[in-house]
């Protein structure tokens, strides 16, 4: 039906449909709970924890390096000692005696400076070795529910897919055969509200949505289907018994 051609009972029973094809869209996401957000919530907490442990392995990598250096350190004290003390054995006086002594002395100073750090950089790799090991059980931990949790999701996926996109279809064909100015509206209030409501009945004199008294004169003009009436607390659009019924029996035929 044209969008010109349409009367106000017209609009509001295209509306009212589009709105029981997106409730059963909704429906099926609740269905499917927290499962894509917990997915997503592991899924990313997996990729922090990698992080962290790859920063974790390049600070041991580094601290390696480091005790290497250190080590290196020494053999070349040692070495040079080693030379010292060899020329001490061929020493023509003092002075020489003495500055190679000297010599010796820093060189053992400087091991000692080495191992030191050395004792150092031990202390830290085990402490980040540490860390590195919990991370990796932890990551082994969230992983192991991530796998669990996707294959919860896919099975739940596998049997509403189908009955996802037809919904879907029919949303977007519903929606074709409601005028723009309508239709975002409706899309406006439908995300404003958790439960994803923008076209509600009356029921016992009150708003289908947020439960406000309508007044009589309003449910007057709704049944009258002479405008387009929003719920003056909420914004729903409000829709009397009749076009619900007329609407529910074409989905029936259908
Ligand atoms: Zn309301």
């Amino acid at each position: 039906m044209a969008v010109q051609e349409q009367s106000i009972a017209d609009k509001l029973k295209l509306l009212y449909r589009l709105q029981t094809i997106d409730s059963q869209i909704d429906e099926i996401e609740i269905f499917k709970g927290e499962l894509p957000i917990e997915v997503r919530d592991l899924e990313d907490e997996i990729a922090g924890l990698q992080t962290r442990i790859n920063r974790l392995q390049e600070s041991i990598n580094e601290i390696k390096k480091e005790a290497n250096h250190h080590r290196s350190n020494i053999k070349d004290s040692e070495g040079l000692i080693q030379r010292y003390d060899k020329q001490l054995e061929t020493v023509k006086n003092n002075r020489e005696y003495d500055a190679l002594t000297k010599e010796i002395e820093m060189q053992k100073l400087e091991i000692q400076l080495s191992e030191k750090k050395i004792g150092e950089t031990q202390k830290n790799l085990v402490a980040k070795e540490e860390m590195l090991v919990q991370a990796q059980d932890v990551i082994k931990q969230k992983q192991a529910a991530l796998d669990e949790k996707k294959v919860e999701l896919e099975k739940i996926i596998e049997k509403t897919e189908k009955e996802e996109k037809e919904l879907a279809k029919l949303s977007n064909d519903a929606k074709e055969h409601i005028e723009d100015r309508l239709l975002r509206a409706y899309q406006k209030i439908r995300v404003t509200y958790r439960n994803g409501l923008a076209v509600v009945p009356v029921r016992r004199n009150a708003c289908g949505g947020c439960f406000n008294v309508i007044p009589p004169q309003v449910q007057l003009e709704i049944g009258q289907r002479k405008k387009i009436i929003a719920c003056e607390h909420c914004g729903r659009v409000l829709v009397d018994d009749e076009i619900i019924i007329e609407v529910d029996a074409e989905t029936l035929v259908k």
